[in-house]
């Protein structure tokens, strides 16, 4: 765990709770601007009520000082805290002005705010002043009772949960200019392959940039991990087995390429030279279809000759268990079993109470025909508005396709037993 200023917890899991450090509201809060009023003196409307003061945001009512009695009102702001005696906010838009409203507030009197009075603290004394109030109130129209939203000492958040713009308000109203956090758990990303080269480089007639270990390190990023990229692996099992290693000092390790049936996918061979306990070696979904996930233990990553390797050093407390995933090379594989496997573990890691990935629904907006019998997960483009959304597929030359990739914002998710899908027809979304 760690305490950091509160914006710096943007993302990160809560490893305390917060709490109201008092009740909220703190007061009985109106929430329109109005007429603070006893419901009871409107039985009958329109009425005329007389105007004894005015509370804006700010101000506290002094009982003995402004108070409603009956056949009173007092002028209440969005925001400011009742007056005794009230037991209700009538909104101005439901009012007028009894009397000589002020001319040059045309504005204010259309709305039946009248002339507003003197700037005495706390509640506003004015001159003789009635007001005619055309709807009446249920008691406790208009205002939030103190206390309704939270008591103090009430958990407003739980630990575990992640912090996003709307928990930071709630910490900053509670006044938690710093907040405990869990660590970002560390996520070494593996890029594999021949054919891959840095970005800075220029690639050969046969060779492309590396450019999952990049998107793998803004996923990981988002989900709350903090990236670690190691070098480049060649499809050559040595070189590959001292990255796995490295990289099996981290907390979670992401490889990506060569888990698929070709001559040169090395990854579960050299993993299982490690001592690697399998969990999966493939899913029913495409992409994605090779994705392996599992652990290399204590025991398992002490090499032959003795020497301790990843996560062991001598006298150094006994490493927990060291998860790892083989996602496929292609990109669009890649994003689509980060996004499905990965990311749910490195909430797991970095603190978090774990979420069920959430599905939208969309209407489709042309025809999709797929090969039946794996679950796909096919890039697509969410787009209309309001109540009618619509989805389309993007249109991409395949799953190495970046760019297309890149303009789509989510993925329609089809059944293994669907062939065709009509336009119209609702489907399920995965966002991105
Ligand atoms: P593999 O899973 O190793 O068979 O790779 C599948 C496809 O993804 C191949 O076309 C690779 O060239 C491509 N690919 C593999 N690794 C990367 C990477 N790090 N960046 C971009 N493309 C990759
Ligand atoms: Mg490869």
């Amino acid at each position: 765990m760690e305490t950091v200023d509160l914006l710096a917890g943007l993302g990160r899991a809560l490893a305390e709770g917060i709490v109201a450090d008092r009740d909220f509201p703190p007061f009985a809060r109106a929430t329109r601007d109005g007429y603070a009023v006893r419901s009871a003196d409107l039985a009958e409307v329109p009425a005329r009520l007389e105007v004894v003061g005015e509370v804006k945001a700010g101000d506290w009512p002094e009982p003995g000082v402004c108070s409603v009695r009956r056949g009173q009102a007092v002028g209440i702001m969005t925001g400011a805290p009742l007056p005794a005696g009230a037991d209700a906010v009538v909104m101005v838009e439901h009012t007028s002005v009894a009397q000589n409203p002020h001319p040059n507030v045309a504005q204010n009197a259309t709305l039946g705010w009248g002339t507003l009075g003197s700037d005495t603290l706390g509640c506003d004394t004015l001159g003789e002043k009635f007001v005619e109030i055309l709807r009446s109130v249920r008691p406790g129209e208009n205002f939030v009772p103190r206390g309704a939203e939270a008591l103090a000492g009430q958990l407003l958040l739980d630990r575990g949960r992640r912090l996003d713009h709307a928990g930071i308000a709630v910490a900053a109203s509670v006044g938690k200019s710093r907040v405990q956090v869990f660590r970002r758990p560390r996520v070494a990303v593996l890029s594999t392959g021949d054919e891959v080269v840095e970005m800075d480089a220029t690639p050969g007639p046969a060779q492309i940039r590396n450019s999952n270990s990049y998107s793998l390190a803004a996923q990981v990023q988002n989900a709350g991990g903090e990236a670690v990229r190691l070098a480049i692996a060649p499809d050559e099992p040595r070189r590959l087995r001292e990255l796995i290693e490295e990289g099996l000092h981290c907390d979670l390790l992401l490889l990506t390429g060569g888990v698929s049936m070709g001559k040169y996918d090395l990854v579960e061979q050299v993993l299982g030279e490690l001592k690697a306990e399998f969990y999966f070696t493939g899913v029913e979904i495409q992409p994605g279809r090779p994705v392996v996930f599992g652990d290399c233990g204590l025991e398992t990553s002490v090499r032959a000759d003795g020497e301790a390797a990843a996560g062991t050093r001598a006298g150094a407390p006994a490493p927990h268990k060291k998860y790892f995933f083989g996602l496929p090379g292609n990109p669009v594989s890649t994003m689509v079993t980060f996004e499905l496997f990965a990311r749910p573990m490195i909430e797991a890691l970095a603190g978090m109470t774990p979420q069920p990935l959430i599905f939208l629904r969309a209407r489709l907006k042309s025809e999709i025909r797929t090969k039946t019998g794996l679950k796909r997960f096919l890039p697509a483009v969410l787009s209309g508005e309001f109540e009618n959304a619509e989805v389309e597929l993007a249109r991409w030359q395949g799953s190495g396709d970046i760019a297309a990739l890149a303009r789509a914002n989510c993925y329609v998710v089809i059944p293994p037993e669907r062939e065709r899908i009509e336009a119209g027809e609702w489907v399920s979304l995965l966002m991105r």
